[in-house]
Formats: C-alpha cells, structure tokens, sequence
C-alpha cells in the first residue's frame, strides 16, 4: 500500500518512520522496515498500527545508510507480523517491499518450492525476494530485471541487497513510484508526501521503468534496461 526508501547519511529508521505516517492517510494493516546495519540488512516489522512498529523500534533501533519501508494493506495472507513487508529470501540477503499484487504467484511459489527455496509467508510478494535472489548473479539490477520478467500483475518495488550496500532499486509496473533527488541522498515513494519533508525535486516513474538510486546518483531505466532521461519535477505544495 504505502512504499518509502532512502539512501544517505540522515538517520534512516526515522526518515522511514517519518514518510510511511505521511502515508497512513493511504490505509494499512501493518508496517516494517528493513535496513542495512553494520549487522547486514535488519528487519522489523509488526501487524497493526505504525505505533506497533515503533515500540519494537524503541528497544532494538536499526542503524544504517539505507532501508525501505512499507504499510500494508493485505491483499493475499491475513494480516500478520509473517506476512508484513519487507520480505526476504531464505539467505536474508535481499529486502523487498510491493505494492499490487503478483498474479501468477501460486505458479512462482510451486515452481520456487521445488527448486529449494522454503517460504515463511502466505504473500505473492515472498516470491518476488526468491525470483531475485535466484536470478542473482553479481548485479542486482540485472536480477531484479530477470525477476520481473516472470512476475505478471501490478507492482511498485523498492528492493535492497547486503552484496551491494551502496544501491537501492525500484520498479513501477502498474502501481505507482516516485523517486525524490536530495544532496548527497535519495528517496523512493509510492507517493509525494512520504518524501515531501526532505526534497522537493522529484522524477515520477512510468510503467515498464525502473530507477537505481546510490547517495550521489539516480539512474532511469526501463526494465529492459535500456537508459532514459527524464524531466525532474519541482514540487510547489504542501502535504
Ligand atoms: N499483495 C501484497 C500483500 O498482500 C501487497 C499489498 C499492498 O499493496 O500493500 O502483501
């Protein structure tokens, strides 16, 4: 439902935290967060209200130069702590968080389970962090390509990696993405107002097109690959 993502030096648990209540305006069954921390890529998350999530946040904080976030609203598995994203792979290498659902997942999951891989989740969105981590070899932007390519339906993606810490990538098929331009950072939403507080600068996604944010640099690319340049946009209004 709601996706936020950051890379740079601010505090990242709070730049999380601070856009998915931009976005609780948007409905939600529950939130989490992943973050690379100097023990690998961390998750927390917890059914329910975004207070939930921040009282475990409160005991264990997750320190790190880049995370994604994500509230939400349940569309395949009950809402529960399981099924909240974002969801890994069974190496816990990978992070991802959806929004829209993946259509022909049943058939991924069956054809996945037979391959080794051992789900947690009642999600579409788990195989997506499986199809990656099986197609990766060295470069995420390449997985996150092959992967998609065996996904049918609607998704917005913001996806992490422990192998290439200094990367956060994003996908918008069909669901909606926004990629905030920041100094020395960067950020992804599934709407304005999740980044509105750090940058008004702003390149809005099209279906079929995907974006790779380091700290210094945002590159567009369709999901085929291929390079593409795009307008940024300044924002003038207030969430
Ligand atoms: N289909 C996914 C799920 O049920 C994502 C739902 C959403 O957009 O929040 O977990």
């Amino acid at each position: 439902c709601g996706i936020v993502g950051y890379i740079g030096t601010k505090n990242t648990q709070e730049v999380l935290i601070e856009g998915l209540k931009k976005l609780e305006y948007r409905g939600y069954d529950s939130a989490g967060i992943a973050i690379f921390t100097n023990q690998g890529l961390q998750v927390t998350k917890a059914k329910g209200r975004l207070a939930n999530l921040e009282l475990k946040l409160v005991d264990a904080p997750l320190v790190g130069s880049a995370g994604i976030g994500h509230t939400r609203w349940a569309t395949h598995g009950k809402p529960s702590d399981v099924n909240s994203h974002p969801h890994t792979d069974n190496s816990l290498k990978f992070s991802v968080v959806h929004n829209g659902i993946v259509e022909n997942y049943l058939d991924l999951k069956d054809e996945l389970t037979s391959q080794g891989h051992v789900f947690v989740s009642e999600t579409d969105t788990e195989v997506i962090s499986h199809l990656i981590a099986r197609e990766y070899d060295g470069d995420i932007v390449k997985a996150v390509q092959q992967a998609i390519k065996h996904m049918r339906g609607a998704f917005a993606l913001g996806v992490l990696t422990e192998y290439e810490p200094d990367k956060l990538v994003a996908v918008r098929q069909a669901s909606p993405l926004i990629i905030g331009i920041g100094e020395g950072e960067n950020f992804i939403g599934s709407d304005i107002p999740a980044i509105l507080q750090h940058t008004r600068n702003v390149y809005i996604l099209n279906d079929g097109e995907m974006a790779v944010l380091t700290q210094d640099a945002v590159e567009l690319m369709t999901i085929e690959g291929n390079f593409i340049s795009r307008e940024m946009i300044h924002v003038d209004w207030d969430a």
